[in-house]
């Protein structure tokens, strides 16, 4: 058996269990997976949220608090209809998570997680206090759900929702993981830089992330409330917060179906310790949640991924990556005029406290050519490079790409203004694929968003995105390496990668930091070629290089950086005699 018919197979027995459970298992053991699926619903949030795009949150299970008091408070005190109440809490959850994710998704550090325990604290005791939600009593006699003209109210019954729902969730989330939505929320966890830089807006993604995960929590609280006819704040503690985010670790952050394996494990390692440990112990402790701490440890210490990766391996591996299908080209820009002034930086400054990195340098790249900036180690090029890109912001001066301003806009405005770049240290989402990597940089030719990811209704413009991708990896020669993970190519392959995903973008300009650093001879020959090619193809190009051999046979003309100041421009062959350039090189070595 190969490994995708055994992972096809897996996920096939795992469909069987989940469709023939509520036939052959016990009242129990269907009860069980209910709980199994609603805490699956909060551990898929988390792993978007923290496992994918990094934040991490103690908060889910307010979320699912509002979902459930919600609900409660419409059926029970006003005696309104559950489906009123379900849109009651994913309104209320909608409103309160973008409020809460406006002020704490822009977070770093330990902040985010440590204002997520605040709220979950305060929600707590706010269930906890108020008379309309009852109080520590709660709200009994929440009415059992009806569908179809079939009253929800034993497990069995409501399992046929529960899970039907859950696994829609995790089929969502998978699409939407692998889909240009996806791709971006993949890569600003750890490269955010990059990801503005290629037009994708992060704080937005990360908000509206944060808003999925917390409408699930939502959703899950509410089929709680309905499944266990009653609310109370025991349910919706801080704890219980930290026990969904075991969930989510324990089961691979990073992973969708991580989520059902965290949830299942933990939920029957609970009610497995919950059994035994009486016998042991005296009636009355919680020894179950000191066991269940002690578990925790080694698990996490011996299985830093997960077990999805263990079970993955198991059962044959996840997708493989393949080359995509032949795909209609998407368009592309109309070239501006050969020789016109496509960027004028003028008389750019830039300080890092006393330090003057760049101090009133003028020059223009025009369309058509190859630029090159040299100049010693701290001259000041890629401070430059930055100021250009929109990744720091200029002190004075002024830089202007086709005539418009660009120097008072942030990077994803200038990429969609046909600017794209490589980075001088490389800039790789490395667990991605060499495709995915590249398909990053084709974002801003997408326009398809998280809703259709996840319904699939992005399947065309996807091939076209992969199928550009592909065609860029080929033209720069790793059309071998397309499957493979970015991180496992040796360094000079990795930084011609960042040029494929630059190419990708369509760019008029191309901003090149160093790609020839780390380069075997032969590679940067190779690349020497490519550049020279892509110039032929009326690319305008702007290299930033130490390496001023390289730069000698290859560019049109010559921008000379030292100490933050511009101190020479000219042809190579002028340069190359320039005493005041010698001077700086041969001093600055
Ligand atoms: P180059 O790319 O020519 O080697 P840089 O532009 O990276 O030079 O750096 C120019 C000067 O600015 C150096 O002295 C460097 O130490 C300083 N510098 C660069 N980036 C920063 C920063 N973010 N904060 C403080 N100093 C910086
Ligand atoms: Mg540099």
């Amino acid at each position: 058996m190969n490994a995708s018919t055994r992972s096809r197979a897996a996920l096939g027995i795992s469909a069987a269990f989940i469709l023939f459970a509520p036939f052959v298992l016990s009242e129990f053991y269907v009860t069980l997976m209910n709980y199994i699926g609603l805490a699956t619903l909060i551990a898929l949030g988390l792993v978007l949220l923290t496992g994918v795009a990094g934040l991490m949150s103690f908060g889910q299970q307010a979320f699912a608090g509002i979902g459930a008091y919600a609900t409660g408070v419409l059926t029970v005190v006003y005696g309104g209809s559950p489906w009123l109440g379900l849109a009651a809490g994913l309104a209320i959850t909608g409103v309160v998570a973008t409020g809460l994710g406006l002020i704490t998704v822009r977070l770093s550090g330990y902040y985010l997680p440590l204002s997520t325990i605040a709220w979950g604290i305060s929600v707590y005791f706010l269930f906890g206090n108020l008379e309309i939600l009852g109080r520590h009593n709660g709200l009994h006699g929440v009415p059992a759900l009806e569908l179809a003209g079939w009253t929800l109210d034993t497990g069995r019954s409501f399992y046929v929702l529960i899970w039907p729902v859950t696994l829609t969730a995790l089929f969502a989330a998978r699409n939407l993981l692998d889909s240009r939505a996806g791709r971006a929320v993949r890569a600003l966890r750890f490269r955010a830089t990059m990801a503005e830089s290629f037009g994708i807006d992060t704080a937005r993604l990360k908000l509206l992330i944060f808003l999925y995960a917390a409408l699930l929590a939502s959703l899950s609280g509410w089929l709680y409330a309905h499944f266990l006819r009653f609310v109370n704040p025991s349910s919706f503690t801080v704890n219980v917060g930290v026990e969904y985010l075991f969930m989510a670790v324990v089961g691979g952050a990073s992973q969708v179906w991580g989520a059902v394996i965290g949830a299942s494990l933990l939920t029957l390692l609970k009610e497995w310790l919950k059994d035994i440990l009486p016998r042991f112990f005296d009636q009355s402790g919680n020894y179950e949640v000191i066991v269940f701490g002690l578990l925790m440890l080694p698990l996490l210490h011996r299985a830093r991924d997960g077990l999805m990766p263990i079970f993955a391996r198991l059962t044959g591996g996840g997708e493989v990556a393949e080359r995509p299908v032949l795909a209609p080209a998407l368009t592309k820009r109309i070239r501006p005029v050969k020789g016109d002034a496509l960027l004028e930086v003028e008389a750019v400054r830039k300080n890092f406290g006393g330090l003057a990195a760049v101090q009133g340098v003028s020059f223009e790249v025009r369309a058509g050519e190859i630029l090159g900036l040299i100049g010693p180690n701290g001259a000041g090029k890629s401070t430059v490079f930055n100021l250009v890109t929109g990744v720091l912001p200029a002190n004075g001066g002024s830089i202007r790409f086709r005539g418009t301003r660009v120097d008072t806009l942030p990077a994803r405005r200038i990429a969609r203004l046909g600017i794209a770049r490589t980075f001088q240290h490389v800039n790789l989402v490395s667990n991605m694929s060499v495709l995915e990597n590249v398909a990053v940089g084709a974002h801003l030719r997408g326009a398809r968003g998280t809703v259709s990811a996840m319904l699939r209704f992005d399947r065309s413009e996807e091939r076209r995105l992969l199928h550009e991708a592909a065609s860029q990896i080929e033209r720069v020669g790793l059309g071998d390496h397309l499957a493979e993970p970015a991180g496992s190519l040796p360094l000079g392959k990795q930084r011609i990668v960042e040029i494929a995903r630059a190419l990708a973008a369509d760019p008029l300009l191309l901003l090149l930091d160093e790609p020839a650093a780390g380069l075997r001879l032969q590679e940067k020959q190779a690349l020497a070629e490519l550049l020279s090619r892509l110039r032929a193809e009326s690319m305008s190009i702007l290299l930033v290089e130490h390496d001023m051999e390289f730069v000698m046979g290859l560019v049109d003309r010559l921008v000379v950086m030292d100490f933050g100041e511009k101190i020479a421009e000219g042809l190579p062959a002028q340069i190359q005699i320039d005493p005041v350039v010698l001077e700086a090189y041969l001093g600055g070595q």
